[in-house]
């Protein structure tokens, strides 16, 4: 699936995705990334960094990333 097909699938099926705080600063993703218990949602590798997506319906909702999927999906959201 590309990165793109997965954002949309997400947007779809937001549930699939941890809740992220209704309210996040910098310091909630500098904490979230720094904790290694998150996986790539793309890859499965590491997660190195985080986003929050803003979902209608569901909320606020972590997106954790390796750097080369925080790039692609930077290009999309
Ligand atoms: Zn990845």
């Amino acid at each position: 699936m590309d990165v793109q097909g997965a954002l949309q699938l997400l947007k779809a099926e937001p549930s699939l995705l941890p809740a992220a705080p209704g309210i996040v600063d910098g310091e909630d993703i500098e904490r979230r990334r720094q904790s290694e218990a998150h996986t790539c949602l793309y890859c499965g590798q590491p997660a190195t960094t985080a986003l929050v997506a803003a979902i209608p319906e569901a909320g606020n909702r972590w997106l954790d990333l390796c750097w080369e999927h925080f790039a692609l999906v930077r290009q999309y959201a």
